[in-house]
């Protein structure tokens, strides 16, 4: 649904949010309303679960059990602005949150699997230089439910018998720097109780680098990828100047070799390839030292272009020598496929700037390849 068939939207002001309850949150409200304890759960299915846009429809509640929910409360679903299409299956969904900011949020079909790529913040603490994100700035933090609700919408549009397979907060901004908000809305994803009962072991999380925080990752039971990007200080500063001079390459490299890896699990260490900037042999080598006995897999991501972008995409020939190198050392070494290019919904590729919505359609250099 978009635009003028969307029932009016009910203000901020005029109640609680029911996004935004927990189990215990949502008995205090019973409480509070003198029901049983029950209802608390039954609400709290018909917003997750049967993912209602109306307290209305919440069928096993009473007529005047919905009509005095309803006077003191509602449910703060987004508005789907527009969902982007691109040749090769990837739908890029533009949200429009109540404050009237956009969030992406990118659904990504691939050998069996779908992949929803959820965003963390409106634009990004960081100002790494190969991403479009960096680029506008932090407008703000999301909150736990605004993360929440990318999967609830998502949902809404997947044709019968489509699945989310996998979840990876990997699209706007920080995650890290954002983490109680984030941390809620993996409660929620996962719990089975009274949330959507997502695995976690089916969850990733990346990060840019916030050394200090990486243990944190580890409580939430999701999997943990580190963008690390480049192998010295010196190259790091240039490509990821605000998050290497709060926590260098060798803090970095500290806090993961010290990460309480479950058993059975691995960290995922990503590294965009920059044309002529860190995919030469020198750095798939030091790479290869850098990461020598961390229980690791590698994803080499080819430089996705944007408009106005600097750097370049290497030629698969020296992205496959670079994979080589790793994989002579003894890594798994896999090249991410770049999905949703043409619709601006690849890696690095989500945001808006001044004058270009996010709405734009974009033919990259070589799409066709
Ligand atoms: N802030 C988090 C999550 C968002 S970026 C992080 O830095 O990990 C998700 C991944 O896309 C990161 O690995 C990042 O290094 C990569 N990336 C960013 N811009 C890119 C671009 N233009 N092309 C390819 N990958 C990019």
């Amino acid at each position: 649904m978009t635009g003028s068939d969307q029932p009016r939207r009910r203000q901020p002001a005029e109640g609680m949010d029911l996004l935004t309850l927990d189990l215990a949150s949502a008995e205090q409200l019973v409480r509070d309303l003198g029901w049983p304890r029950y209802h608390a759960q039954q609400i709290l299915r018909w917003v997750y679960r049967k993912r209602v846009r109306e307290i209305g429809a919440m069928t096993d509640l009473s007529k005047s059990q919905r009509s005095r929910l309803a006077a003191i409360a509602w449910i703060g679903r987004t508005d789907t602005s527009d969902i982007l299409h691109s040749e090769d299956g990837t739908s890029k969904f533009l949200l429009r949150l109540q404050d009237g900011l956009i969030v992406e949020t990118v659904l990504i079909p691939d050998s069996g699997r779908l992949t929803l790529c959820l965003s963390s913040q409106v634009g990004c603490t960081f100002d790494c230089g190969f991403c479009l994100t960096g680029r506008m700035g932090l407008k703000r933090n999301l909150k736990a439910h605004e993360i929440v609700e990318q999967v609830l919408t998502v949902q809404d549009h997947l044709e019968p018998g489509q699945r989310v397979t996998n979840l990876v907060l990997m699209g706007m901004g920080e995650p890290l720097a954002n983490l109680d908000a984030v941390g809620q809305a993996v409660t929620c994803l996962t719990n089975a109780t009274w949330g959507l009962g997502f695995p976690a072991r089916r969850m990733t999380l990346s990060t840019a680098g916030l050394a200090p925080r990486l243990r944190e990752v580890a409580a939430l039971g999701v999997n943990l990828a580190v963008s690390l990007n480049a192998t010295t200080n010196a190259q790091r500063d240039a490509l990821m100047p605000a998050v290497n001079r709060l926590h260098p390459l060798e803090d970095l490299m500290a806090a993961c070799r010290d990460y309480p890896l479950p058993p059975r699990r691995r960290l995922t260490f990503e590294y965009v390839l920059l044309a002529g900037v860190n995919d030469r042999e020198q750095d798939a080598r030091r790479l290869a030292k850098l990461l020598n006995g961390i229980r690791c897999k590698v994803n080499l991501i080819p430089f996705n272009e944007f408009p106005g972008s600097a750097f370049r995409r290497p030629d698969d020939t020296e992205v496959l020598r670079f994979q080589s190198v790793l994989r002579q050392a003894g890594f798994d070494a896999f090249i991410r496929k770049s999905m949703g290019r043409d619709v601006l919904g690849a890696c690095g590729q989500l945001g808006s700037l001044p004058g270009r919505p996010a709405a734009v359609a974009f033919t990259p250099v070589g799409a066709a390849t």
